[in-house]
């Protein structure tokens, strides 16, 4: 298996505290909206904190403690929304930054949720199916005092897949004495899943380069694309890109990448590493790594895998004149400069990610109501969000002249200083 030749990867990112930088740039844009002070320290802040430290039966029976965390960011504008993470370098600093993130995203798109994010520090691919099982179980009833419908929804992020939330589902379902199905989304389609939810984050990156071409006068037909990580995002992405029309010249996962400059046959590619468990090795094509994908000479960079992954010592190499960011965090501060600087369109991953909390909000209210979509409504539904927020921020962008992550920050803080004011401080 090519998967056992993996490596970990060269950090060519220096380390900070992700959630600082998350509250400097809030901080940023609230003095330059002149938002009140009061407002800005609420969103400089999580309003809830959930870290637990709790036993898992081990296949060789022994027990072995793991740690997860929940963090609701904000609630002002709706329920908490946000994935789940099973990561062994996932830590609270960056399951804040995470949540901080969703309360951004919701507000941009206009969903009406705040946000959330939770994670399990650990290996989900050194660990059996049946230990996965346990460690989610014991986990969801562990934060099931803080989720719920109403309150707080979880989903699938890196590290955690359909199978994990409808163990997530059971687990609360069989404490509450009925199916709860509202209580997570991205669910198996046989258990109230929607229609379109597992490539809708692909989908909505796919929607954001479409028009992110259109505005920039490029053509969107045969524009070329490399795509770092082939996970759920990276996968759709390309996918759904390679079906428009685009060409797909490199694609990479945690193993390394695969390059070609005549275009990749991303459907055979995509079956080949769900069988190898890495792209690397398909025909047809040259070994590259990770750092050399995000150089390659291209129309559309999709950086899909993790945060910090474009930073200042590679920023002023990538040649991709639109950077789709369907990674959560995937620039440094310092590298969004100069991407800018050097005149690169970035849609920033607040916008270029949304379509996966679009289409679980309409999980959400299809659960709710007892009531399932189509694909192509579930599609066509997304396409109109993902368009009029696409829209909106590009307004924002043009009027106060800033880049496109500004804006969406500005958008965001505007509705939910809005909201904040509105429904005033209790008591
Ligand atoms: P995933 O676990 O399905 O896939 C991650 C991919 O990245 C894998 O192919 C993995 O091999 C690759 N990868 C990991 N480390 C890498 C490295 N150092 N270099 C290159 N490739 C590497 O995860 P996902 O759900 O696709 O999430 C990817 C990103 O998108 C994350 O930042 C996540 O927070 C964000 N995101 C996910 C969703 C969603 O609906 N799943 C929604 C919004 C944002």
């Amino acid at each position: 298996m090519v998967a056992e030749r993996q490596q970990a990867p060269v950090p060519v990112c220096e380390v900070t505290n992700p959630f600082e930088e998350v509250q400097k740039h809030i901080d940023t844009i609230c003095r330059r909206m002149n938002v009140d002070q009061g407002i800005n320290a609420r969103l400089r802040n999580c309003k809830r904190e959930l870290i637990v430290n709790f036993p898992v039966r081990m296949d060789d029976g022994t027990l072995k403690i793991f740690t997860g965390y929940r963090v609701e960011h904000n609630t002002s504008r709706g329920p908490a929304k946000g994935g789940i993470r099973y990561h062994p370098d996932v830590d609270l600093d960056k399951t804040r930054a995470l949540a901080a993130w969703m309360t951004l995203k919701c507000a941009v798109v206009n969903l009406p949720y705040g946000g959330a994010k939770g994670a399990v520090t650990c290996n989900p691919k050194a660990m059996s199916q049946n230990e996965l099982e346990r460690l989610t179980r014991r986990y969801a009833s562990e934060i099931s005092i803080v989720i719920g419908p109403e309150k707080d929804i979880p989903a699938p992020d890196v590290g955690t897949n359909p199978q994990i939330m409808a163990w997530i589902m059971d687990t609360y379902s069989m404490n509450m004495g009925y199916s709860v199905l509202g209580v997570v989304t991205g669910k198996p389609i046989e258990i109230g899943g929607s229609r379109g939810r597992l490539e809708a984050t692909g989908r909505g990156c796919m929607i954001c380069a479409r028009l992110a071409a259109q505005h920039l006068g490029i053509s969107f037909e045969g524009a070329t694309v490399a795509v770092q990580g082939f996970g759920n995002v990276g996968s759709a992405a390309a996918r759904l890109l390679a079906r428009e029309g685009c060409k797909v010249i490199g694609i990479s996962d945690v193993c390394g990448g695969i390059y070609n400059a005549k275009g990749l046959d991303v459907e055979s590619a995509f079956r080949y590493s769900r069988e190898r468990g890495s792209v690397v090795g398909f025909k047809d094509t040259e070994n590259i790594t990770n750092a050399e994908l995000l150089g390659l000479d291209c129309d559309i960079l999709v950086p899909a895998a993790l945060e910090r992954q474009i930073c200042a010592s590679n920023a002023a190499s990538i040649k991709a004149r639109m950077i789709i960011e369907g990674a959560n965090g995937p620039t440094t501060p310092d590298a969004d400069k100069t991407l800018c600087d050097n005149g690169k369109f970035v849609i920033p991953d607040i916008l270029a990610n949304a379509g996966g909390v679009i289409v679980s909000y309409f999980e959400w209210v299809q659960g709710l109501q007892s009531f399932f979509w189509s694909e192509d409504e579930v599609n066509s539904r997304l396409q109109n969000i993902m368009d009029n927020a696409f829209h909106e921020v590009l307004e924002v962008s043009q009027r106060e002249k800033v880049n496109m992550r500004d804006a969406a920050y500005m958008l965001a803080i505007n509705r939910l200083a809005q909201a904040i004011t509105i429904r005033g401080t209790f008591p």
